[in-house]
């Protein structure tokens, strides 16, 4: 069965899913998303990615495409075409087609032109063999700017970054900041529990994103009474840790 994709209003086959040349993502990157798990037929988290995806739309001026209410049916209509009961939900909006001028188009009076792009991915979100053996990660200087806390589109460090660890047969890359602090992984949070038992994640300023994975896992700790501690950590910290993992959507936590 072939996979349906959402494309500025229309379902249509994923192998003709297509936007235009001069959709201002493809030209500057010009766009933000979402990855949203869906597990037994359920998003994780939902509330958590519609309020940071609208919150990345507000930061950078992009018009919502369409309200929270309309985006979940069109997500729920998609889940049902495709009939995945584990997968990954991906939302880009972009700031629509115009012609090339690094200014903003000018806003049209007949509402949004804001593109939007949903897909629907089959997942594997079984990670218990990599939560057994563990999983490999490296370092690599974060060469972002410094708005990470806006989920754009704009991700060539993160490319270069997760390229890195591939070739190093890892998973993941940590990100290291110009004074030598971890700020994530290419695509998750960065943790540590220390010898004394104390969680550590980055605080949630603009240098990392805000993962809401890195939310709900805060929470978990709290409920479970565990000390944390919203800090930067470096390299020889994590060496030194009792555990090291990441959080996301995709990987939860491993
Ligand atoms: N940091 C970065 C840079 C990411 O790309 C992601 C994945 N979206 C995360 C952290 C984790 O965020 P979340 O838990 O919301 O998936």
């Amino acid at each position: 069965m072939s996979r349906i994709a959402y494309v500025n209003g229309s379902y249509v086959p994923l192998r003709e899913a297509s936007v235009h040349v001069e959709d201002r993502g493809y030209q500057f990157a010009d766009g933000v998303y979402e990855v949203v798990a869906l597990r037994g037929n359920r998003l994780v988290d939902a509330q958590g990615h519609f309020d940071r995806l609208w919150r990345s739309m507000n930061e950078l001026s992009i018009d919502p495409p369409m309200t929270e209410q309309a985006m979940r049916l069109v997500i729920d209509q998609l889940v049902r075409r495709n009939r995945l009961p584990n997968a990954l939900i991906y939302i880009q909006v972009t700031r629509g087609v115009a012609a090339r001028d690094f200014k903003f188009p000018k806003a049209n009076p007949a509402g949004s032109e804001s593109a939007l792009v949903i897909t629907v991915r089959p997942a594997k979100l079984d990670h218990s063999q990599q939560l057994r053996d563990g999983v490999r990660v490296v370092t690599t200087p974060d060469l972002r700017w410094k708005r990470r806390d806006i989920k754009s589109v704009a991700l060539l460090p993160q490319v270069l970054a997760k390229q890195k660890a591939a070739e190093a047969g890892a998973f993941e890359a940590w990100m290291v900041d110009d004074d030598g602090f971890i700020t994530e992984g290419s695509s998750s949070n960065a943790w540590i529990l220390t010898r004394d038992a104390k969680l550590i994640t980055r605080q949630a300023t603009n240098m990392i994103l805000k993962g809401v994975t890195r939310t709900s896992l805060l929470r978990f700790a709290e409920e479970q009474g565990i000390t944390i501690e919203e800090r930067a950590f470096t390299p020889d910290e994590a060496y030194q840790a009792v555990e090291a993992f990441v959080s996301s959507a995709t990987t939860f936590l491993l």
